[in-house]
Order: C-alpha cells, then structure tokens, then sequence
C-alpha cells in the first residue's frame, strides 16, 4: 500500500507516501515533501489515521480566513506558518486523531489518540526532526510547524481558540 504522488500534484515523480495522499491536502504542491515524510512517520508511530485539517495557505485563504478582521482595518498575521512566502514550501499543517472506527488499526479512544499524538509529536522533536517547532493546542485542532524562516520564534507552545 502507499500513495505515490504524481508530477502535476507538486512533487517529483516517485515521491510516495505511506498514508497521506494528494487529495488529504488543500495545497499539496505548496506542502514541503520532507515534512510531509515527517507527517507519514508522525502518524506511523501514532499507528491511527490523522485528519489534516489545515495545511499550506495563499494569500487568497489569510484574506478568506480574516476576512473579519480586515473588514474592522485589524491586522491579521501575515507571516504564519502556513503560508508560503518566497521559496519556501510550507512546513506546518492543523492536525486532529481521526474519530475511532472499527477496523482503523487502533484499540484506543479518541482521548487516548489525542494523548498519544502530542506525546509523539514531542517525540520527534525531541529526536531532533523539528527543531523550530511550533506546537499549538487549539480548540479544533494541534498546530504543529516546522519552520526555519521562523527560527528566531521558535521553539514556541501556545494554546489558542482555532481560527
Ligand atoms: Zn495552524
């Protein structure tokens, strides 16, 4: 089993994933492929599936998103992980365990799936995968980022309502 990835959705012919296919992204060819790898390990040592429910954004999403806040003259970040600026491929998705179901490779609940996760993401952070981390608990989801442009705030927790 495993998805490989073809050339019009971003990546080079040959990239495969064990878990995550193309369609599990919004913005798969703005995704960076070696945190993509790190996510297919995230959720293989999870031994559960894992929903994505945010990934790389445009500018046109940050506008869609905060369309609230720029309606008011607020600011809004234009400089989050999930935007791509520059060169730079994204590097930060908004994850969440999958509800349980019969069959889905795992015995524990949807408690003891959310515990396991953080705990593998510190994991890899720990072993040395992301050392500029940013782990968000948020209501909806966890945060979690990669990304070097962002260094000088990084390591970096927090807990937020989702956006
Ligand atoms: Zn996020």
């Amino acid at each position: 089993m495993g998805h490989k990835w073809k050339k019009e959705e971003g990546h080079h012919d040959g990239f495969e994933l064990k878990h995550f296919a193309p369609h599990e992204f919004d913005h798969p060819q703005l995704m960076d492929a070696d945190f993509m790898e790190n996510l297919d390990t995230l959720r293989e040592t999870c031994g559960f599936p894992l929903r994505i429910n945010d990934d790389a954004r445009t500018d046109a999403d940050m506008k869609r998103i905060y369309r609230k806040e720029i309606a008011k003259g607020q600011d809004y970040p234009t400089s989050s992980a999930h935007l791509q600026i520059g060169d730079n491929l994204v590097r930060a998705v908004d994850i969440e365990p999958a509800v349980p179901v019969p069959g889905d490779g795992s015995s524990l609940t949807l408690e003891e799936r959310e515990l396991e996760l953080i705990y593998q993401i510190l994991r890899m952070y720990k072993l040395g995968f992301w050392p500029d981390l940013g782990l968000g608990l948020e209501t909806g989801h966890i945060h979690i980022d990669d990304t070097p442009r962002l260094a000088h705030k990084r390591p970096a927790f927090w807990v937020a309502v989702s956006k």
